[in-house]
């Protein structure tokens, strides 16, 4: 199914669209192991799973590709793709561009990826929109293109003014569904609504959300994201920083806490990171089930 299709249907019923999203593990040798935590995610029946796309890779070693498709084929769970362009000519974006249409898969997240020192850059693709027009000029609608997108601003733009206004390149490319970078504070996310609408950007947007349960993510994940940390955040991690059991339980929680907020307040659709761990994405659907 189109994802933008997904959100007309939920928003009909009055419901969010309830996504996760997975990566490809980092050795093929261990591909196993994403289709073990998709067998056991299947029980939170998630609307789709995208799957990320390693940046800088070469395009043969991409996994993604063969894990959306047997995700929409052996599970019967629906896809988003993810591909970057930044690190890629533009004969390696249509080999996967093609890639994908064969595999049956609908649907896109055009990125641009990150610029990583030390990194070659192939300098064909500049940004995301450019992608999404190479995907539109090759595909036309037979892939739904889905977008990133900043409620606290992208680290590169000088003002999340400037960042909302570039999103709109992003949506004249033919993106229909934006889906954001994890935050902790709603009242950012909240602010970041009214700011596209009154930018003219009226696209479903689902809140990327990332349950903290490790104090290795408050160092790796928390700062590199640069979203800002609401006093409840803080004070979670100061009670619990050097009691494991202690900081996955309130980790859930606050997860939990910030999802039915969010979902209260008629979010279009909650996006749930789940590094690959099934139990943190159940435990989090657990907490909100009856509000999907
Ligand atoms: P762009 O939309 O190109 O934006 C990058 C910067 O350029 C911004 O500052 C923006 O304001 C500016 N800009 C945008 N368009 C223009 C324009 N036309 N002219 C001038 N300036 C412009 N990374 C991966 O490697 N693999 C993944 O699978 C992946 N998945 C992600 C999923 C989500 C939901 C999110 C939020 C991020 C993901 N990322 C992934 C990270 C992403 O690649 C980085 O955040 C990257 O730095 C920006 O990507 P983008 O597509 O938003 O870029």
């Amino acid at each position: 199914m189109k994802i933008p299709e997904l959100y007309r249907q939920r928003k009909e019923e009055g419901r969010p669209v309830f996504s996760l999203e997975v990566f490809p593990p980092k050795r093929k040798s261990n591909m196993n192991s994403i289709y073990e935590a998709v067998d056991r995610l299947k029980v939170t029946e998630p609307d789709f799973i995208s799957v990320t796309y390693g940046a800088g890779g070469n395009i043969a070693d991409n996994s993604t590709c063969d894990i959306a498709a047997t995700i929409k084929k052996k599970y019967g769970i629906e896809t988003v793709a993810h591909l970057t362009c930044i690190n890629s000519t533009r004969e390696d974006v249509k080999v996967m561009i093609q890639r994908f249409a064969d595999s049956d898969i609908e649907n896109v997240m055009a990125l641009r990826g990150d610029i990583v020192p030390g990194e070659e850059i192939k300098r064909e693709f500049a940004h995301a929109n450019e992608l999404a027009i190479e995907i539109q000029r090759q595909c036309h609608d037979d892939l739904e293109i889905l977008g990133a997108c900043y409620p606290e601003g992208h680290y590169e733009a000088r003002s999340i003014e400037e960042d909302v206004q570039n999103l709109k390149y992003k949506i004249g490319a033919g993106a229909k569904v934006l889906i954001t970078q994890l935050f902790f504070d709603n009242h950012k996310f909240y602010d970041f609504i009214s700011r596209l609408g009154e930018s003219g950007i009226f696209v479903p947007v689902s809140a990327g959300i990332m349950p903290i349960v490790k104090s290795s993510q408050i160092e790796k994940t928390v700062q590199l994201s640069g979203a800002s940390l609401p006093h409840d955040f803080t004070e979670m991690i100061a009670l619990y920083e050097h009691d494991k059991d202690g900081l996955y339980e309130a980790g859930i929680d606050f997860a939990v806490r910030q999802c039915r907020e969010l979902i209260t307040h008629g979010v279009d659709g909650v996006h749930i990171y789940t590094m690959n761990d099934p139990q943190v994405a159940i435990s989090v659907w657990e907490g909100i089930k009856d509000l999907l």
